[in-house]
């Protein structure tokens, strides 16, 4: 299967992205992963994300891409994979559906996560991540709002879009999770 997992920051999409990989055997493709192992290893790109990173705010499209389309031809990627923070704007989700049309290998599922605005802050400020200051946050909240919740509808449009309530614990929301994979896996 391969998996797009949406949702803003703080939803619980990396909690519950461990455990969905280790069920459905799939590679997990965490952007937000890449780009802080970049960044530690100080690598150029790592150096010029963590410039966007440090502030809340999208680093830019094309670097990202980049870094997809080269994960995306790894062999681990074959057996089905989930797409955790990637795309998070219409250019990414273009460019994305471009990558798998070319290997024929189109997106099964676009899940998204979905907690209120006021939960999120609290969860974030609790977890002591460099990018989890309250400015910060609410720069990646911003971000979100504009340049993500766009894709609610791209997806929507394609009939690959599906919802979960992320309230909860995490056993429940992910057999909330599970309910949903199973069915489009039947299906
Ligand atoms: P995350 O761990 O997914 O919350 O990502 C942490 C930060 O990495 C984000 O606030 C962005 O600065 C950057 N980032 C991760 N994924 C993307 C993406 N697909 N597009 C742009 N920036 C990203």
């Amino acid at each position: 299967m391969r998996i797009v997992f949406i949702g803003p920051p703080g939803a619980g999409k990396g909690t519950q992205a461990e455990r969905l990989i280790e069920k459905y055997g799939l590679a997990h493709l965490s952007t937000g992963d890449m780009l802080r192992a970049a960044r530690d290893a100080q690598t150029d790109v790592g150096r010029k994300a963590e410039e966007y990173m440090s502030k809340g705010e999208l680093v830019p499209d094309e670097i990202i891409i980049a870094i997809i389309g080269q994960r995306l031809a790894q062999p681990d990627c074959q057996g089905g994979c989930l797409l955790d923070g990637f795309p998070r704007t219409i250019a990414q989700a273009e460019a994305l559906d471009a990558l798998l049309a070319e290997k024929q290998t189109p997106l099964d599922v676009v899940l998204e996560l979905r907690v209120p605005e006021e939960e999120l802050f609290n969860r974030l400020a609790g977890r002591g991540r460099a990018d989890d200051q309250p400015e910060v946050i609410r720069q990646r909240l911003v971000a979100y709002r504009r340049q993500t919740e766009p894709l609610l509808e791209y997806y929507g449009a394609k009939s690959v879009l599906k919802s979960v309530d992320g309230l909860g614990t995490v056993d429940e929301i992910f057999d909330r999770v599970v309910d949903v994979l199973d069915n489009v896996k039947e299906s």
